[in-house]
């Protein structure tokens, strides 16, 4: 039998997993998650944690003081679900219509009790503190955001040391692999809208009208152009019109032509560049066709960058506790995002990929995440307390 951190993980495992189904079943999304949150609070209740909550959104932010004085890390688990309707047959499957945890952050949630109770368990040992942020509205609302807006960083008093985040993968990673990189490991997603403002008439009489929808168009592949003319393509831009509207029948010029792009960044420079350089080339193309273009860039979600020596800390833990075999450093970031990047803009941390994919079915046919079939296995249970434990108790006793 397992001893030591492993075995204490193990131990829980169970009770954890019943957590897991009871936070599945009963899914909730955005920033306001009262169940959810009175789950975390009672699974809490009675270990010696400083325990408040969220004013802007339902957060829980726990805080254990070690038995000797030393630094602060924090772990994170997020809590929102998706509006997607389920359809894994699971038996403990949601039993709300538009609601599903498709992301597995019920999983993390209920990891990060785990980690909260097994490390509770040793707290006269501990040398230092650690910070437990469960955070609601992971899925576009920013709850990091408001969460460290509402002081999460400053918690135990000082600011952490660093920060780590695991995120199960119902696809692509076997069940018990890890998977992440230095620096970029996740995109940033900002929102470009766009209107072309032109003059209506007849389509039979452009010279009388100011036509929007050509030079809408050219705009549209312009930004394309743009995206492998200026930019680094070891530094790339992703940008994809998702909408484009004008017009209402053959023969009419519209007044208005409108398009809205997601805009995907690996890195700050080109973050700012982009923004620039669209916003010019769009307004400048209109001005071109005598138009005008109205523009607007809706900041997303920042990069989310590990830093080099928290991403090399986690790596080693990994290694060292599963055997090397179990980690893989990922050769590109995801093209997703995450608001775990605005806590490591703050303080340097990791964010890992944890494989969740039931045994027996091929990672990479298996149902993405945010899929209404993706099924992330129990079985990651164990491994993801050991895994916060592990990281919170070897950074608090490294030197440095
Ligand atoms: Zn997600
Ligand atoms: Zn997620």
């Amino acid at each position: 039998m397992a001893t030591g951190v492993q075995g204490e993980a193990a131990a829980l495992s169970e009770e954890i997993a019943e957590l897991r189904h009871a936070i599945h079943a009963e899914p909730e999304i955005g920033l306001d998650l009262p169940k959810t949150q009175y789950k975390v609070l009672a699974a809490l209740a009675g270990l010696p944690l400083e325990v408040s909550t969220g004013q802007a959104l339902s957060s829980v932010t726990a805080v254990l003081r070690g038995g000797k004085p030393g630094k602060t890390v924090l772990l994170r688990g997020d809590m929102d679900a998706l509006p997607v309707t389920e359809r894994t047959g699971l038996p403990y499957a949601s039993s709300i219509k538009g609601a599903m945890h498709a992301c597995g952050h019920d999983l993390h949630t209920a990891m990060l009790v785990g980690a909260a109770r097994l490390l509770s368990a040793r707290q006269a040992e501990l040398p230092g503190n650690v910070i437990f942020m469960f955070q609601p509205g992971e899925e576009g609302n920013g709850g990091a955001r408001l969460m460290i807006d509402e002081g999460v960083l400053d918690a135990a008093g000082g600011r952490p040391v660093a920060a780590y985040a695991l995120h199960v993968a119902s696809s692509l990673l076997p069940l018990g692999l890890s998977a992440s990189k230095a620096g970029a490991v996740m995109a940033a997603a900002d929102t470009l809208h766009v209107t072309v403002k032109g003059q209506g008439g007849h389509g039979a009489q452009p010279h009388h009208a100011a036509d929007p929808i050509p030079a809408a168009c050219e705009i549209v592949l312009a930004l394309q152009t743009m995206v492998t003319r200026r930019f680094d393509v070891f530094d790339p831009v992703v940008l994809t019109v998702g909408t484009f509207h004008a017009g209402t029948t053959d023969n009419v010029i519209p007044d208005n032509a409108a398009f809205v792009a997601t805009v995907r960044t690996f890195s700050a420079q080109s973050r700012d560049k982009v923004k620039d350089a669209a916003v010019e080339l769009t307004r400048q193309i209109a001005a071109a066709h005598g138009l005008e273009a109205e523009v607007e860039f809706v900041d997303g979600y920042p990069v989310t960058a590990n830093a080099e020596a928290e991403f090399d800390f986690a790596k080693q833990t990994i290694g060292e506790i599963f055997g090397d075999h179990r980690f893989v450093t990922a050769p590109n970031p995801l093209t997703g995002s995450e608001d775990f990047s605005y806590v490591i803009e703050q303080v340097p941390g990791a964010f890992i990929m944890v494989g969740a994919c039931p045994p027996g079915i091929d990672p990479f046919t298996a149902p993405y995440n945010h899929s209404a079939e993706a099924v992330f296995d129990d079985g990651v249970i164990t491994d993801g307390i050991e895994l916060f434990s592990e990281l919170a108790l070897r950074r608090l006793a490294a030197s440095s």
